[in-house]
């Protein structure tokens, strides 16, 4: 029954009960792809479930190998070995069964891996805003892994959203390259934040709008000079994208140039 499964897990961090990073080796090497990208996860519906997660909303085939799109955080040069940091859905098909595994357990990993969300599209002398909320920070993890020594003439900022300070997935290694590189800045804002948080406790077009990006990391909101990605969740995409075009921002598209970019989960 298990004749698509082509990986193994080699490594499992649950962040919180419900957030994952999740590293896998597939049997065989992909092709290089570019940092910002995303591949399948695959599971078949006879896998069991999680044990905090709930009924499914749509019950699944047992039969069925169950496939979604996963953003890789790993560098653009990792190409047997790949990190995914994962949010459960408790009613979903497949994250409670990702949430079961094991190290040692196998699991399908999809041989394309595909997506147009590249740090590529932004000039080496501009600068790079950064926006996520959740697990929309997986492609940035990738961006900065792979390319954050090739960019010395670009600012580059990651402003990072959540609740709570527990679900701001990569902190550490955020925190340390802000340290360590001159040329980066790590803004997180919570909204939801307890008394001992010392940083910003803004929604992000609030941020933007009483000029946080200048203050911080001499960054201006302007399309001729800076570029913005947004990843994560659709209502901030949303909003923030009406911000940003509201300033002069036009989004790129298959078709049209631009110079914000975005991907949605
Ligand atoms: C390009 C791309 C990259 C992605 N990268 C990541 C990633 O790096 N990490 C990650 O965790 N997810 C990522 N996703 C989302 C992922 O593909 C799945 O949609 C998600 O994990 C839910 O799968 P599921 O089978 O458990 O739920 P499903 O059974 O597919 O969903 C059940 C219902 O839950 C709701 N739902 C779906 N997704 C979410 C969500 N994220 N939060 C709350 N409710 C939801 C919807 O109403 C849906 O109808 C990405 C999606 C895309 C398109």
């Amino acid at each position: 029954m298990s004749q698509k499964y082509n990986a193994t897990v080699v490594q499992k961090i649950l962040v919180r009960p419900n957030l994952m990073i999740l590293r896998v080796a597939t049997d065989e090497p992909r092709a290089s792809f570019a940092a910002g990208q995303y591949t399948t996860l695959g599971l078949y519906g006879y896998e069991p479930r999680s044990e905090n997660s709930e009924a499914e909303a749509i019950p699944s085939k047992p039969d069925k190998l169950i496939q979604r799109a996963y953003s890789i955080a790993s560098a653009r040069h990792e190409t047997q070995q790949f990190e995914f940091y994962i949010s459960q859905v408790k009613t979903g098909q497949l994250t409670p069964r990702l949430f079961h595994l094991e190290v040692g357990d196998r699991l399908f990993v999809g041989r394309r891996i595909v997506g147009a969300f590249n740090l590529s599209d932004a000039p080496k002398d501009k600068d790079v805003v950064m926006i996520a909320t959740g697990t929309g920070i997986t492609p940035y993890i990738s961006f900065l892994r792979s390319h954050i020594m090739e960019r010395p003439e670009s600012k580059m900022v990651v402003v990072q959203a959540a609740a709570h300070q527990g679900d701001l997935g990569y902190f550490s290694e955020l925190s340390f390259l802000n340290n360590a590189f001159p040329n980066f800045h790590y803004i997180p804002t919570l909204t939801d934040a307890d008394e001992l948080w010392p940083g910003y406790r803004m929604w992000i077009e609030e941020m933007l709008e009483s000029g946080v990006l200048g203050k911080e990391a001499g960054v201006e909101c302007n399309p001729a000079e800076t570029h913005f990605y947004l990843c994560g969740n659709p209502i901030m995409v949303e909003n923030v994208s009406k911000w940003l075009i509201e300033h002069g921002y036009q989004k790129k598209t298959r078709k049209t140039a631009g110079t914000l970019f975005v991907e949605e989960f």
